[in-house]
């Protein structure tokens, strides 16, 4: 166990940077999230609410492909997927494949803790988030980014790790998905053990080309390279994505915390967006060094 007092928080905002690019908004962002919500954890505050709340603040900031910045489908809608895990006791909520939700990452907050179950999609979700009074966005053609063309972007998502005063560990993640995904389309970000894992010794969110990160269930291996195989945090993540992310062909990349207040984050191919802030380090933030 860590010492009472420490406590860390991890964020990203996507994997897939590419050089030339100006992420100088969107690391400006990270830094405030990292110094606010770093503040609430030094304050005693838990690790499931630090997720949830930098997740928020990315969703709504429009600078990342989450939330309010999530491209359209295919079908010219913009369906969201979150999760969020909360590791004192493994309990998950999901959501994927639902449209016009203002913080997906309230909504899987609201699954984790209003029902029995860990994911739901699609309508049924949707009746579901608005009967317990979740925020919708009546005109969401209004609130969502319109894709261009030329975007460029291929992929992105918004995550977050915490470690409380109180050794709790939590994860959440957050996404519009892979860019013109097919309408119905899920990725690994609400899976619990693919694009999220927590659990008393680990929390991890991913980020990258989603479909590699279920057929890897990247999220759990990371957390069973440390937990079966006894190797470092940091060891674990880059045995993940050297050995089993890249042969398959996969891009992206990974943020996590342990029970010890150890941090990681690491990617292939492009950068990621990625901050941290510890007890013992200031607010960071980064797009090609990874690797902390
Ligand atoms: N993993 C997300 C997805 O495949 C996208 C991303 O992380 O960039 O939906």
């Amino acid at each position: 166990m860590s010492k009472p007092e420490t406590f860390a928080l991890v964020i990203h905002g996507g994997a897939g940077a590419r050089p030339g690019r100006d992420y100088t908004a969107a690391l400006k962002k990270l830094h405030e999230i990292l110094e606010s919500i770093g503040g609430e954890l030094a304050g005693g505050g838990s690790a499931l609410d630090a997720v949830v709340r930098a997740v928020a603040i990315m969703e709504d900031s429009a600078l990342y492909t989450a939330g309010r910045g999530s491209a359209p489908n295919s079908d010219g809608f913009v369906e969201l997927d979150a999760s969020v895990m909360d590791g004192s006791t493994q309990n998950a909520g999901a959501i994927a494949a639902v449209r016009a939700v203002k913080n997906p990452v309230h909504a899987a907050r609201t699954v984790l803790e209003k029902t029995d179950h860990v994911l739901l999609a699609g309508r049924g979700a949707e009746s579901f988030l608005r009967e317990a009074n979740i925020a919708f966005i009546d005109d969401s053609d209004a609130y969502f980014r319109q894709a261009e063309p030329d975007d460029g972007r291929v992929h992105g998502t918004v995550g977050a790790v915490a470690h409380d005063t109180r050794g709790d560990l939590a994860a959440a993640t957050s996404t519009g998905g892979i860019f013109r995904k097919l309408a119905g389309r899920v990725g690994d970000s609400p899976i619990p053990g693919a694009g999220v894992w927590a659990d008393k010794n680990i929390a991890v969110s991913c980020t990258g080309h989603g479909e590699y990160f279920l057929r890897t269930a990247a999220a759990r291996s990371i957390a069973a390279l440390k937990q079966y195989k006894g190797l470092s945090l940091k060891h674990a993540m880059d045995t993940f994505l050297t050995a089993q992310l890249k042969p398959l062909g996969g891009d992206g990349g990974a943020i996590a915390i342990d029970e010890h207040n150890n941090i990681a984050a690491n990617f292939t191919g492009f950068g990621m967006k990625y901050g941290y802030i510890t007890d013992q380090l200031q607010p960071t933030t980064d797009l090609q060094n990874a690797y902390v």
